[in-house]
């Protein structure tokens, strides 16, 4: 055949909120580097389906291989940062992106093109900067969670979807920022559809 088939639709681009991840009862682990930088972290580029579904594990033939993303070892160890514990190197956390998502995009990116597109994807959009712009800023205080899509979206020029996390005081705080990125992993588009979740209508924006 002259085309691969579309084994999926789109990418949801997912980046997480050390603070959020950290101050929640089951707490982190800073990774061996020491901690990250006070910045949005990628959790991972996630193959979906229109309909909301997604593929998941699409190729055990195809093993995480960390000499395919040499090149890349400054910029993956501070832009996608594992807070898992025990502390890591972050081989773990990028051998599980890869093993359950990277697999299944693998007609248009290869291995290492899948890690140098979602460090790519991370250069070109900076939540901090465009939160900032609106005065939202990672300092324990309260946001309604409309201000922080309306400025994501005024910055970026898309709307995110935001996803939640409780802290250890059951607080609803802003954990996890989703972009959506066309199938070829090139650019930003709006999304096809949104993940279903829970947030307050307002969140808590903890420091890290
Ligand atoms: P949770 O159940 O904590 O929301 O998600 C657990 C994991 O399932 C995520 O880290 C991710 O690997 C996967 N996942 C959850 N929701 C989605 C989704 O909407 N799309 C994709 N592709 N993966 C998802
Ligand atoms: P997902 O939720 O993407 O399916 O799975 C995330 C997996 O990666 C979990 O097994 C989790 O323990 C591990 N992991 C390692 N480091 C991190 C991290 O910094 N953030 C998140 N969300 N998961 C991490
Ligand atoms: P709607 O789809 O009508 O905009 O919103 C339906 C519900 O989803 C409302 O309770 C709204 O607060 C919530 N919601 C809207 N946007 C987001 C988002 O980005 N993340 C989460 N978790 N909930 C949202």
């Amino acid at each position: 055949v002259l085309c691969a088939s579309q084994d999926f639709d789109f990418f949801y681009f997912v980046q997480q909120w050390p603070g959020s991840y950290c101050d929640t009862n089951k707490g982190c682990c800073y990774p061996k580097t020491g901690k990250p930088a006070a910045d949005f972290g990628i959790h991972g580029l996630w193959p979906n389906y229109k309909d909301g579904s997604y593929p998941s594990n699409c190729d055990p033939q195809a093993p995480f291989n960390p000499s395919e993303i040499r090149d890349l070892s400054s910029r993956i160890q501070k832009d996608w940062p594992t807070l898992a514990c025990p502390s890591g190197d972050g081989l773990a956390f990028w051998e599980h992106e890869w093993t359950k998502h990277g697999t299944c995009s693998e007609s248009v990116l290869d291995q290492h093109d899948y890690f140098a597109t979602a460090l790519s994807l991370k250069n070109q959009s900076n939540l901090l900067r465009s939160l900032k712009t609106a005065g939202i800023i990672p300092n324990g205080g309260y946001y309604s969670l409309e201000s922080i899509k309306s400025a994501i979206k005024d910055g970026m020029g898309y709307t995110p979807y935001i996803e939640c996390n409780v802290d250890e005081s059951g607080n609803s705080q802003l954990y996890q920022v989703y972009l959506c990125v066309d199938s070829n992993g090139s650019s930003l588009i709006e999304c096809p559809v949104f993940p279903h979740g829970k947030c307050g209508s307002t969140i808590e924006f903890p420091t890290f």
